[in-house]
């Protein structure tokens, strides 16, 4: 397979060529910190898409993908020059990058889940991924605070990312670059103790090689490959941590893997060697009858070999063995080669299965039927989250909020009182008003002022329920602070009246019949006035129900005047 290079050398007019020169072009002025050219990462970059064996647009991108955010490039001019698709591409890498992990409160999940959203095109997280393992590959070159912050980001999310999407080779080699920066000690340590036992038990299955071989052979399996896999240096010290760190339990530190061309074929291996060697007990795995969930397929067995040393043997064919290395991305070799029938729409996906669950029935369903390309094209563009955003905090966080959402919402979800004293909000940068609606990618910013209090209209935009409630509260509390402005709840007649006999009876008893209650009743006789007067609670506030009492007890003979107030 010709390289990227060869090809823009051979082919510059091709989109290939033209995007290489473009680049070098542009990328021209800039160095790495290591001191090279900067031209040299992207081109890194499209050369791993290239073995990954992604697309044209993909690669072309590839080499484009830092010409925005760090040669100052118009997004315009990547337009003009290669199109929409490249202008898409190019975009979804940029603002995945302004992502910034910090190792922060905020949901894994959610981070994870954001880039996958914000990408749209799960090409976007291709380059994503390509770019971000040339930047581990270089890590050494950069300070050691941004080592630190970019190991962790890459161990939190980018590597579970490509384990979820079957990279399963990807996922390791970025566990396995992050973990001297994560772990320096634990790092040297594995140096001293894990070398040597590597070392000799490489020798060991170096010895049995030709036995594997011909076993297999003699009874007509031909295998494609047998070579061995050490295991990975993270995945070793996790699993040393459950084995009180004693090497001798671990049994895989090197497995032998027999690569064969059938399914029949690896069930058959698997016969053969458990006929030449015992297995263990409860060391046999069928991942093809039962992949794992990221879609890995393989037979696993741990057998006591000769010299009664244990030997862990991968059995699994070759189209598996891409699969597990390449993942999803495998599929675009059949999307490349193969022309579509009928469509799933992914609307049709729901959104209640969890995205991790959506990742593995793709896989499954075009490793079964990998004959409908289009349907997986149509899948590979990522909308399953459309009622969700996601957005993030200056300090890089991701808040995972309903489409819709509003600063307002944004400001409630990160605290009560950063809703309450919320005044304004920047979006990238640019103030907008709060009833802005908000986008996944987008960083917000909330302008605060102390002792500000919300005002109701927010009510007619938010979109959560915790943005409402705390809304609402802190509407209650506010007419806490002027009582007077509570609404009433009664009201007091005053009745100024001659002094008959019964006259008390008759204006209770109209009150009565009127259907108001009467909380309080009392006479006084006021001096500088000659009549006694009476003040009636009652227990009503409703001004058009106490004027029409009104009109009744001024109708009552010897009742002089009737004013009311409401309390
Ligand atoms: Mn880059």
């Amino acid at each position: 397979m010709a390289t990227v290079k060869e090809l823009a050398k051979s082919q510059p007019q091709s989109p290939i060529g033209m995007a290489y020169a473009f680049a070098e072009k542009a990328h021209s002025r800039q160095k790495r910190e290591s001191g090279e050219p900067y031209f040299n990462h992207v081109l890194a970059t499209a050369e791993i898409l290239q073995t990954w064996r992604l697309d044209e647009p993909t690669i072309v991108a590839g080499l484009l993908h830092d010409a925005v955010e760090d040669a100052g490039i118009p997004l315009e001019t990547i337009r003009k020059e290669f199109g929409e698709e490249a202008v898409f591409l190019v975009d979804g890498v940029t603002k995945l990058g302004r992502i910034k992990y910090r190792g922060a409160k905020s949901k894994l999940e959610n981070m994870r889940k954001m880039v996958l959203a914000l990408s749209q095109d799960l090409r976007v997280v291709f380059i994503k991924l390509a770019d971000r393992l040339h930047n581990m590959q270089t890590l050494s070159a950069l300070p050691p605070q941004k080592q630190k912050r970019i190991a962790l980001e890459t161990e939190e999310i980018y590597a579970p990312l490509a384990y979820r999407l079957g990279m399963q080779n990807l996922a390791g080699e970025l566990y396995d670059l992050a973990f001297p920066y994560l772990f320096p000690k634990e790092e040297r340590w594995l140096e001293e103790i894990a070398l040597e036992h590597y070392e000799s038990r490489k020798k060991y299955l170096e010895k049995i090689k030709p036995l594997i071989e011909e076993t297999l052979k003699k009874n007509g399996i031909e295998p494609v490959v047998i070579d061995f896999r050490a295991k990975r240096r993270s995945s070793l010290y996790r699993k040393l941590l459950r084995h009180n760190l004693d090497m001798e339990k671990i049994y895989d530190l090197v497995a032998a893997r027999i690569i064969v061309e059938t399914i029949p074929e690896c069930y058959g291996a698997l016969g053969l060697i458990h006929e030449k060697w015992p297995p263990l007990p409860g060391r046999i795995k069928d991942y093809i009858a039962m992949p794992k969930p990221n879609g890995y397929r393989s037979l696993h067995t741990t057998v006591i070999g000769p010299e009664n040393k244990i030997i862990e043997f991968q059995i699994r064919t070759r189209a598996m063995h891409d699969e597990n290395e390449y993942g999803i991305a495998a599929h675009w070799l059949y999307e490349q080669k193969r022309s579509g029938e009928d469509k799933i729409s992914p609307k049709k996906l729901t959104a209640e299965i969890s995205w991790v669950q959506q990742l593995k029935n793709w896989l499954e369903k075009y490793r079964l039927q990998d004959e409908k390309p289009d349907e997986f094209l149509q899948a590979m563009k990522i909308d399953f989250f459309k009622d969700r955003i996601f957005v993030i905090t200056p300090r890089g966080d991701v808040i995972d909020l309903p489409a819709g959402a509003t600063p307002v919402d944004f400001a409630y979800h990160i605290h009560s009182e950063v809703g309450n004293s919320c005044v304004g909000a920047k979006v990238n940068g640019t103030l907008v008003p709060l009833n802005h609606e908000l986008r996944s990618g987008d960083v917000v910013e909330i302008i605060l002022q102390k002792n500000k209090k919300p005002t109701g209209d927010w009510l007619k935009f938010v979109k959560t329920a915790v943005a409402r409630d705390h809304i609402k509260t802190a509407l209650r509390e506010k007419g806490g602070f002027a009582k007077i402005a509570k609404a009433p709840t009664k009201a007091e007649l005053k009745i100024v009246m001659e002094d008959r006999v019964g006259l008390i009876k008759d204006i209770s008893s109209i009150i009565a019949r009127s259907h108001i209650k009467i909380i309080n009743f009392h006479t006084q006789n006021s001096p500088g006035s000659k009549f006694p007067i009476d003040k009636v609670e009652i227990a009503t506030a409703d001004k058009q129900k106490i004027e029409k009492l009104i009109v009744k007890i001024k109708s009552i003979k010897g009742v002089r005047e009737v004013s009311y107030k409401l309390a």
